[in-house]
């Protein structure tokens, strides 16, 4: 008897993407049916695109979402870069003193058989 592991995946992953098409992911607080697109800095949150019409913040106070994605994305490679550097130093002077483990040894090895 085979066991009916092969068979097709189950329906719950594709269904709850089918669930999400129409809704609103981020929802503006004021207007439940908008995405948020701003970031209001004065007031510290998101807000839509009906909101800024209606707005009376200055408009330097509010930030597109996609500039603000961007400028975390550029925070997040700096960052990366950062580690990578500091692995990569990291990683010289793990080889450095495995070297110099390496000189120790020998010298052992040597001193011994000299006895
Ligand atoms: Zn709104």
């Amino acid at each position: 008897m085979a066991f009916n592991g092969g068979g097709p995946k189950p329906e719950s992953e594709a269904s709850i993407e089918a669930n999400r098409v129409g809704n609103v992911l981020n929802p503006c607080p004021q207007h439940p049916s908008n995405e948020i697109s701003f970031l209001d800095k004065s007031r510290k949150m998101g807000v839509c695109s009906e909101c800024v019409a209606m707005s009376s913040s200055n408009s330097s106070e509010l930030i597109p979402l996609t500039q603000t994605i961007s400028e975390v994305q550029e925070v997040l490679l700096n960052l990366e870069a950062n580690m990578l550097d500091l692995l990569r130093e990291r990683t010289g002077q793990l080889s450095e003193n495995k070297n110099k483990i390496q000189v120790i040894e020998g010298d052992k090895i040597s001193f011994l058989t000299d006895q």
